[in-house]
């Protein structure tokens, strides 16, 4: 087998080390003569698998005990609905609109609620963070931010301080950005790109951000699924499990921290050269580049197409931007080698050469 890049921006790269040692567990989890994946959600096995996962991420994002752990289903999509049924029926809610995923959140919560957009950068075609007043938001339910866009490759750096309910949506850039937990009434996230496998979606909830809906369906419930640990139903175990051994990983490593830096140096990487190219270009305002997510493009449609054709064929592989955004998208997750941004650049150089 070659050697590939997975520049996917989810479901994404996860780390190699992981990957094997779910390999070298999948038929027989700790002696149990069990895999995870056959193992009942109700037993003590299972139970410290659960109970390590929240341990270990209530570490690494220093999530205080005033907060809980979810681990639910139906992707941050799914979120978008059940944070909107459980909070802005009948209300004013307010929301930053900075893209593709920003807007998906307004839809679900205008069923509910009515949504005032405070601020947007659609007018430059979501390229930066638009700037908001944090005075009188008093009348709003909560606030709704999206730390990072996946499509448009911008992000917050900092995040406002608002004495209404801060919800974040930061699926692609969780565990790469720090985060004051204490700050936020609900921040969730998909697994699927920072965390580990799609089908497990975070939810850090705080535990008095209670709905005050009645009879709410049960799996559509925060306060549900607070009270019963995540095992209303049956969770996603095996994901669970895996999110489980990215969070080992990432303590090994050192953590947020850790991995701020190193994203930070892979990406400045990326930009820089782009920044001095006169052949490619990034259309992101300076401040505002996410960490994560770097989009760009070469001079024209064509060479976009040629670019990401053979691109593929080096093994730098998933370099195709959003459908709605077109050109490149390098995602560069926890788990993205740094060698991954070389080989990348290698490519990009030769590809200038041949084509300018
Ligand atoms: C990917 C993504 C989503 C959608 O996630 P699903 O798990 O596919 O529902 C929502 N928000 C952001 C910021 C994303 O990156």
């Amino acid at each position: 087998m070659t050697k590939v890049y997975n520049f996917s921006a989810g479901p994404a790269v996860l780390p190699k080390t992981v990957l094997e040692k779910a390999q070298n567990q999948l038929l027989n989890y700790k002696q149990s003569g069990m895999s995870v994946m056959e193992m009942s959600h109700r037993s003590a096995i299972f139970e410290e698998i659960l109970e390590h996962a929240k341990a270990q991420v209530k570490e690494l994002m220093n999530i205080p005990d005033t907060h809980s752990i979810l681990f639910l289903q139906g992707g941050a999509s799914m979120q978008f609905h059940m944070l909107a049924l459980n909070y802005a029926q009948g209300k004013d809610v307010a929301y930053v609109d900075t893209g593709n995923w920003s807007q998906k959140a307004m839809d679900e919560a205008s069923r509910y609620g009515t949504v005032h957009c405070i601020a947007s950068s659609k007018d430059k075609n979501y390229s930066y963070i638009p700037e908001f007043s944090t005075d009188n938001l008093e009348k709003y339910a909560y606030l709704h931010l999206t730390t990072n866009n996946t499509l448009e490759g911008t992000a917050f750096t900092t995040l406002p301080k608002v004495n209404i309910p801060l919800i974040l949506d930061a699926s692609s850039n969780i565990l790469s950005y720090d985060i004051d937990v204490s700050q936020t009434a609900l921040i969730y996230a998909g697994a699927q790109k920072n965390i580990g496998a799609a089908g497990v979606t975070m939810v850090i909830i705080r535990n008095d951000f209670i709905s005050d809906v009645k009879d709410l369906p049960p799996m559509l419930s925060y306060e549900t699924m607070i009270k019963n640990n995540s095992l209303y139903n049956t969770p996603p175990t095996y994901g669970i499990y895996i999110a489980g051994l990215v969070f080992d990983w990432l303590q090994e490593l050192g953590g947020v921290d850790a991995m701020i830096k190193l994203n930070t140096i892979k990406s400045n990487t990326l930009y820089d050269f782009i920044d001095h190219s006169d052949f490619y270009s990034c259309p992101v305002h300076g401040s505002d580049r996410s960490l994560t997510n770097i989009p760009f493009k070469s001079p024209n449609e064509t060479l976009d197409a040629k670019f990401v054709k053979e691109a593929t064929d080096k093994g730098l592989l998933n370099l195709k931007g959003h459908r709605l955004i077109g050109g490149m998208r390098a995602s560069l997750y926890n788990a993205f080698p740094l060698e991954g941004v070389d080989a990348l650049i290698a490519f990009m150089m030769q590809f200038e050469g041949e084509n300018h």
